[in-house]
């Protein structure tokens, strides 16, 4: 099974001036790809393959001398990125891809294979860079897989390595309605479960928020690129940054907890219901929270041997009543109860909607994708 461990890099200062010439590279290399990918695209609707364009790397090498003072294979590895990025479009799961900006929030670039690891000293060993700072509070057993290092716009530095330990995911165990939980995503919750839990957003991450809001009214009064525009820029990232800490640290306590109590859980692709009449800010944010605490649920699941069962998107989540099945057309978007006029049960909106998930991913009632367990079987 592969894990990946992430570590905070200390380099030197001329070890930063080699990094930035690295991240400097592959961006180069990964436009560079992408324009080429683009004309052939335009040409004959398809690209060309990441095969012909490592080819064809070697005589951009040629031209562009400076890029040899950079290790092969992390130039091949921007190919590689590149390769994702566009099998990730023709699966429908990402927009065409952009080029790529020394002004992104993270730079970054990978490295396949010959570095070391050093946990005595606290050191890593990268190819054409030499050993570099490293706190390693974590040591790991296993066979090194690709690293990538990154740097924030905060100046930090992280290397994060992926690691095959060798060992067969766990058996997965059968499961019963008993043991699987329906999460209805939402804005004014985080996410409600079927067995009627309600978890919020922790509060640091809204200080957090309204504390951005603020900072970034004060930046559009400053003039755009003056001294002190970079400054209040610089405030802001490290509020980002402060955010999206926080939000990984709750997001992994809370899906940890979720896959460990449960076999089995279900949800809907990614829900954006409720959140047109919200703040652009707002949207944003929570869309990317929602995206990355799936993508945890997900690997999480093969860790401890349990199923993801993930629906389409379908309205009846809210509208049918989990007890009798009765279509609620009636029931708007500020309510959040309802009585079912067929069987008069009263409703939690996202509880009824929680359970009508749960049930509907065991019925395989629109379910789009499972991960873990093949066969669905009731015991
Ligand atoms: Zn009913």
């Amino acid at each position: 099974m592969f894990r990946a461990y992430k570590y905070r890099m200390y380099p030197k200062r001329e070890q930063k001036d080699i990094f930035t010439k690295f991240f400097g590279a592959i961006r180069f290399v990964y436009n560079w790809g992408l324009e080429q990918k683009i004309r052939t695209y335009k040409e004959n609707d398809k690209a060309i393959s990441r095969f012909a364009l490592n080819n064809e790397l070697v005589t951009l090498k040629k031209e562009n001398t400076w890029l040899n003072e950079v290790y092969s294979q992390s130039l091949q590895g921007a190919t590689l990125n590149l390769e994702d990025a566009f099998k990730r479009f023709y699966r429908k799961q990402n927009d065409f891809p952009g080029f790529k900006s020394k002004k992104n929030r993270v730079q970054s670039f990978n490295v396949p294979q010959h570095y070391k690891v050093d946990f005595d000293n606290n050191m890593i060993r990268l190819p054409k860079i030499g050993w570099v700072k490293t706190k390693l509070h974590r040591t790991f057993k296993g066979k090194l897989k690709t690293a990538t290092v990154s740097m924030t716009n905060t100046d930090k530095y992280y290397i994060s390595i992926l690691v095959d330990d060798g060992e067969e995911p766990p058996v997965k165990m059968g499961f019963s309605k008993g043991t699987t939980i329906g999460l209805d995503m939402g804005l004014t919750q985080f996410l409600t479960t079927s067995d009627g839990v309600k978890v919020d957003n922790p509060r640091p991450l809204k200080q957090q928020l309204k504390r951005l809001k603020c900072e970034q009214r004060k930046l559009s009064r400053k003039e755009r690129g003056s001294n002190n525009w970079n400054k209040q820029k610089l405030k802001i990232s490290k509020i980002h940054e402060r955010i999206c800490n926080v939000r990984e640290d709750f997001q992994h306590k809370l899906s940890k907890s979720i896959v460990c109590e449960n076999q089995v859980i279900a949800i809907e692709k990614l829900n954006i219901k409720g959140m047109i009449r919200n703040h652009y800010l707002a949207q944003s944010i929570s869309d990317v929270g929602w995206s990355s605490f799936m993508k945890k649920l997900k690997y999480k699941c093969e860790w401890y041997g349990k199923t993801l069962l993930q629906l389409g998107l379908f309205e009846p989540s809210t509208k049918i009543c989990s007890n009798c099945g009765y279509h609620n057309n009636g029931i708007k978007l500020h309510q959040r109860e309802w009585i079912c006029p067929n069987c008069e049960k009263r409703h939690d909106r996202d509880i009824n909607a929680a359970v009508n998930i749960r049930d509907f991913a065991l019925d395989k009632q629109n379910l789009i994708s499972t991960v873990g367990t093949t066969e669905i079987k009731l015991l």
